[in-house]
């Protein structure tokens, strides 16, 4: 028997409709390039947006066409995350901290036809357009200035009267978004994410026990909207009707705590290295903002330290909660809520679970895979993470030779080698080729680094393997000290000597100025790897 139900579509027009018939008044707020501060309302938002779209339309612009932004977080962005997928385009976030030749590449592999671009990365453009296919390119904060064969977003949208936009049926499973994986190995992948993905990730990041983002919050997502749509916290917060605020270009520890201080900032969200800059500001003058709104500093995209998540806690009374997930996953997957049954728990036993990868969303499935079949949920085990769920990709964009990242029986492949406990807590050990594999036995990076992390001196610290001949690889650690601390290499050691095994200790440990990073911010240990992989360990 067939269930009574109307066949309703998933599609994220009806968010902005929501958002159109009950938060109208509600504010969304940027930092503009030059700092000035523009505000307006979600009515203001769905007006330009629906603007947009009948100006993409007349351009030429058909269902599926992939339309590509080039943008820091605005409000202009945002009526892009709704005005291309509601006239049935495809919205391409290119991630601005791309190399040119990378960003060429993904551009052509994607196919974009239209290129919305923030006037000051211009210069990007310039490297990229001769080499594309990008027929037009609409640029953001020009005001009626645009260079020649460029034209300006205002003047773009300015002739078109929202009331006449007329909303086509979409279909849930057609693409309303795509964005490349920051590609660690090989070329860029690309995830396309259909518009019922979008819609069931909101639903799940709104819920109380992942991100619990509610009408009565006001949203800052430091994380940029050309890495996996902001977290998706743009359309989450559009669909509860939140009050945004967009941070522009600006994402110093000091230009985020004045907005957070000034638009009562509720949420916030980002990667470990803007908190790690953040709490150090704190820590130097810890009165100097009133924080008081401040409920939830969302974590993720790299593993966070427990000692930071301590930091904000006991030294400034701030929540850090620590979430897990991917470009391929849209990209919530899990959350490290804790469970009514750990109420009992010390804080200290408390804290090791805030700093695990938490327990999956809803729909989200997990399982870890060993070498020699599924493992067991024991806390100890070490396997490859596997994931299922509506928002988690099936396939890469056009690229069959990606196809071994997905099992026989279609879960994804994470790369990520976990431990999981008995509870279904995550714990990411390390990506699968970072992990340091000594002599036969594997050692994870991750939880010696963010041990390094909790120690007084230590600012920032890497741990990746460099060969060793009898072992085939051994750990090593680089450390960025604290500003005027100073420690022993053997201090370290003999430090990390109390939560590890001896085998486990780096054998080399070396101070350096800045650890590399990926253009998402996350330690790049393939350079580390190849600085340090020649020099024989001491
Ligand atoms: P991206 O697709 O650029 O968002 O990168 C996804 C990868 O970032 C994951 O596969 C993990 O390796 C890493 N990652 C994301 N969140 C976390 C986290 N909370 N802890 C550790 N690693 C994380």
């Amino acid at each position: 028997m067939q269930g009574l139900m109307m066949d309703y579509q998933l599609t994220l027009d009806a968010v902005l409709r929501r958002a159109e018939t009950f938060f109208g008044s509600k504010e969304i707020v940027t930092r503009l390039p030059d700092r000035s501060i523009h505000r307006y309302t979600y009515t203001d938002m769905v007006r330009r947006t629906r603007q947009l779209a009948l100006a993409l339309a007349d351009l030429g612009v058909q269902p599926g066409d992939r339309v590509a932004t080039l943008a820091w977080n605005h409000h202009q962005h945002l009526e892009a995350y709704f005005g291309i997928p509601i006239m049935g385009a495809v919205l391409h976030t290119l991630n601005l901290r791309l190399p040119a030749e990378d960003l060429v590449y993904i551009v052509n592999h994607a196919n974009d036809r239209v290129l919305l671009v923030d006037q000051v990365l211009l210069p990007l453009v310039e490297r990229i357009r001769s080499n594309s296919h990008i027929e037009h390119v609409i640029v953001i904060g020009a005001d009626g200035a645009a260079p020649e064969g460029m034209r300006s977003y205002e003047q773009f949208i300015e002739g078109y009267d929202a009331d006449t936009f007329v909303q086509s049926a979409l279909d849930e499973e057609q693409a309303a978004a795509m964005c490349y994986s920051s590609g660690t190995t090989g070329r860029p992948k690309g995830a396309v994410y259909s518009h019922r993905a979008l819609v069931l990730h909101s639903f799940a990041s709104a819920m109380a026990d992942t991100l619990g983002v509610r009408e009565r919050d006001t949203v800052l997502p430091v994380v940029p909207m050309f890495h996996v749509n902001a977290w998706g916290l743009p359309f989450t917060s559009t669909m509860v009707g939140a009050k945004q605020v967009m941070p522009g270009p600006f994402l110093d520890p000091a230009s985020l705590l004045e907005l957070y201080q000034q638009e009562r900032v509720t949420i916030t969200a980002g990667v470990p290295t803007i908190w790690l800059g953040l709490l150090q500001m704190l820590d130097k003058d810890p009165t100097a903002w009133d924080l008081s709104s401040l409920r939830v500093l969302l974590v993720g995209g790299q593993a966070a330290p427990k000692s930071m998540i301590q930091g904000f806690r006991d030294r400034h009374g701030l929540e850090v909660v620590h979430a897990w997930g991917m470009t391929e996953t849209s990209p919530l997957g899990s959350v490290a809520v804790l469970s009514s049954e750990m109420d009992n728990l010390s804080v200290a036993e408390q804290d090791v679970f805030r700093a695990t990868q938490g327990r999956p969303a809803a729909f989200v499935e997990i399982r870890a895979r060993g070498e020699e079949g599924l493992l067991p949920w024991d806390g100890a085990s070490m396997g490859e993470l596997e994931v299922r769920g509506p928002w988690v990709a099936a396939h890469y964009y056009n690229n069959p030779d990606a196809e071994e990242s997905f099992t026989e029986d279609g879960w994804f492949r994470t790369g990520d080698i976990v431990t999981i406990n008995s509870a279904g807590y995550i714990q990411i050990q390390d990506r699968a080729k970072d992990v340091v594999k000594s002599g036969g036995e594997w050692i994870s990076s991750v939880a010696l680094e963010n041990a390094l992390m909790g120690h007084p001196a230590v600012a920032e610290a890497a741990v990746f393997a460099v060969p060793d001949p009898r072992w085939l690889e051994r750990p090593m650690a680089v450390v960025v000290l604290r500003e005027g601390a100073s420690v022993e290499p053997e201090a370290l050691r003999e430090y990390l000597s109390g939560e590890f095994p001896r085998w486990w200790l780096p054998d080399r440990v070396e101070f350096i100025e800045a650890i590399p990073r990926t253009s998402t911010g996350k330690f790049q240990k393939s350079v580390l790897r190849e600085q340090y992989g020649g020099a024989s360990a001491s």
